[in-house]
């Protein structure tokens, strides 16, 4: 039997309809920005992996530092215990975040990441004896699959099965170009007509709505009119951390801070399933007392896993290099050029960048849905030309590695526009 046939009898993939679903590639290897499958196929990632690899494939650097970890401490509990590789990340981070976070806190997936932060949020007015259980977030939101973060979660395909079971979440619009008023209107009269405990928000990007893009004035003021109603603020930057907007973080372009970042995805480098929720001091303080019933019961086994946090450590440590800023500087200016070039195809509805993300709209003739026939007829093309790209709807997205070369790169963008000739 080959790979894929063992596969198919064993296997149940994530977001898969198995009976009609193409069955799966197999792939053998990883280098930089390539794959390859078991018949020696070469494919450019060029959506990192679902956006968890910036530094490539196989990276060696990183690999030492999980191999040193691994035969020094691969593991201990975090309950009682702690240990050097979660403290330096730890002020790691509290160094290039947003400088109001203080305390972090250890999970192991962007959805985790999101279910602290929300249960937080919660617990923070509770603990305050408060009555405020409603959370807001934006339509399209993606925040994961476990059931907070799934119910904060807008888009219908994760979550149709499960309404009526979920916590309360209240939308408002995202305030793109046009719908800013609209965005900062709605959040005040959400917040007047509910107890409003917390605001989630993806910053700048809503990655999986299909990389849709807001401007920082626009978030400043929701977070404002949020502090100004004592409602917390939580920046979920699984997707937009670590470099992906252009600067370390997407809140670094904006002039309010959250009091609340998660974090996973690009955090390990790709490598360890790994999450971080941060937090202010005044949030973790509302946990603070004699009372033992006020502190934050959450936990997973593997909090903290000290291979884990070699690779944070090692990853992070390589986004700081000047290599991989000017990687970075390269990508986005050459994105750019792309947009200029496509934008006016008559097929194009709209292009936009932030970063290293690029993301063109297809004119489609019917309404394209999130998994729709346009949507698997570009995925099929891109696929069997050797790119890997998730196209949501009619919306094509890159979000390479920041190693790709120029030569990939280009390749990308020319299959793209096949792409757009094609459909
Ligand atoms: C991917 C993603 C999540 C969920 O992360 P998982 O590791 O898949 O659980 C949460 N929020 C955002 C913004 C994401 O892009």
């Amino acid at each position: 039997m080959t790979l894929t046939e063992k596969d198919s009898q064993y296997l149940w993939h994530p977001y898969t309809q198995h009976k009609t679903a193409a069955t799966p590639i197999a792939i053998s290897r990883g280098e930089g920005a390539l794959l390859w499958d078991e018949n020696d196929k070469e494919y450019i990632d060029a959506i990192a992996s679902w956006w968890v690899n910036p530094f490539g494939h196989s990276n060696k650097f990183i690999a030492d530092a999980i191999y040193k970890q691994l035969t020094t401490l691969e593991h201990v509990l975090f309950g009682g215990f702690t240990h050097e590789p979660a403290i330096k990340v730890a002020e790691k981070l509290i160094e290039i975040l947003p400088k109001n976070q203080q305390k972090i806190f250890f999970s192991d997936n962007g959805s985790t990441a999101v279910e602290v932060a929300i249960k937080v949020a919660l617990q923070y007015f509770f603990n305050k004896n408060e009555k405020r259980t409603t959370i807001i977030a934006f339509e399209n939101a993606f925040h994961g699959d476990t059931f907070a973060a799934m119910a904060a979660s807008g888009i219908s395909f994760y979550t149709q099965a499960f309404q009526g079971m979920f916590i309360d979440v209240v939308r408002i619009p995202v305030p793109v170009k046009g719908k800013e008023e609209e965005s900062f209107e709605t959040l005040q009269n959400v917040i007047q007509n509910h107890h409003c405990a917390g605001f989630i928000f993806e910053p700048l990007v809503q990655g999986a709505a299909g990389m849709v893009m807001y401007e920082p004035e626009a978030l400043a003021k929701l977070i404002r009119i949020c502090q100004e109603n004592n409602v917390l603020t939580i920046a979920d930057e699984v997707m937009t951390g670590f470099g992906k907007t252009g600067k370390t973080f997407a809140m670094d372009y904006v002039s309010e801070q959250p009091d609340m970042i998660c974090l996973s995805k690009a955090l390990t480098g790709g490598t360890i399933p790994m999450a971080i929720t941060t937090f202010t001091q005044e949030v973790f303080d509302a946990f603070y007392d004699d009372d033992i019933n006020k502190a934050l019961f959450h936990g997973h086994t593997f909090t903290a896993n000290p291979t884990g946090c070699a690779a944070a450590l090692a990853s992070i440590n390589l986004l700081q290099t000047q290599e991989m800023q000017a990687n970075i500087q390269r990508i986005n200016a050459s994105h750019l050029t792309f947009q200029k070039k496509i934008e006016n195809h008559p097929k194009v509805i709209t292009a936009r960048t932030l970063g290293v993300i690029f993301a063109v709209e297809i004119k489609s003739d019917s309404e394209e849905s999130y998994y729709g026939s346009m949507r698997t007829k570009l995925y099929n093309f891109f696929i069997e030309k050797g790119v890997v790209l998730r196209p949501v709807g009619n919306i094509v997205y890159i979000l390479p590695p920041y190693i790709m070369t120029d030569e990939q790169l280009q390749k990308v963008y020319k299959t793209i526009e096949e792409a757009i000739e094609m459909v």
